[in-house]
């Protein structure tokens, strides 16, 4: 079923997703075309090895759950928390059709956002998001590159959607970063990983802005600018002038 799309004259809350919002912040022109006009950039390949491994952690994290124990990778990281429970949190991991759900009165939308998973801080009663993420590298992983900056605002947004349900959320929230061994001399149907916990100090400051500017943007009647450096749309220019 196509996505609904923004009217203008409606009075119900229109429900965007975490992913909606980093197409804003990457391309109004896009975001506008996706939400106003109907026309979407083609989807992306699944990463399905990479669904595999969070799949995985989640199972993983869950039997620690429901043991009320800390995962050994907080014990190693001298981290005093453990997984945490609630009885939305499987629906708060849905990311294709709920998330964790907050209501921008002021906008009229609904934000949205799938978690990978929350961990509480057994010294303040924090919540603590968690993003698990997989990749196979050369080295150490980090998030330190410029491209990341997307990593670092799923983590602050996933931290102002909750704060909006009134949860206590640190600050800090971790990538749980496995990285695949590729330096091996067989296969033999085995993938091995080194598990790496990072922490991230996030700051949400510019969620409420990027939810106005973006309303702007869908109640407009012209189509915004496209982004100058986005290689799709050069693509397609450099088609037409063939
Ligand atoms: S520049 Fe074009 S293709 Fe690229 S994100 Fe914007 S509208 Fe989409």
């Amino acid at each position: 079923m196509p996505a609904k799309l923004f009217n203008p004259n409606s009075e119900e809350p229109f429900v965007l997703s975490r992913s909606r919002i980093d197409n804003f912040i990457e391309c109004p022109r896009c975001f506008y075309l996706t939400n106003r006009v109907g026309i979407a950039r083609p989807p992306s390949f699944p990463f399905n090895l990479n669904n595999a491994v969070d799949e995985l952690l989640k199972n993983e994290f869950d039997v620690y759950r429901e043991k009320g124990e800390p995962h050994p990778i907080m014990v190693e990281n001298n981290l005093n928390a453990l997984p945490y429970k609630h009885p939305d949190l499987e629906e708060w991991r849905e990311s294709l059709r709920h998330g964790v759900k907050r209501y921008h009165p002021e906008t009229n939308l609904i934000l949205r956002g799938g978690l990978d998973d929350l961990w509480i801080d057994t010294d303040t009663n924090q919540l603590i998001v968690v993003d698990y993420k997989a990749t196979s590298k050369k080295g150490e992983v980090s998030i330190d590159a410029d491209w990341q900056i997307g990593y670092k605002r799923q983590i602050e947004f996933y931290q102002w959607l909750l704060r909006g349900n009134s949860f206590d959320v640190s600050d800090i929230g971790y990538f749980v970063y496995c990285n695949g061994i590729a330096e091996k001399d067989e296969f033999n149907n085995i993938l091995e990983f080194t598990t790496k916990l990072i922490p991230y100090k996030g700051n949400d400051s510019w969620v409420e802005p990027t939810i106005r500017n973006l309303k702007e943007c869908l109640i407009r009647h012209e189509v915004p600018d496209a982004n100058p450096k986005c290689s799709y749309c050069s693509y397609v220019k450099k088609t037409l002038m063939v």
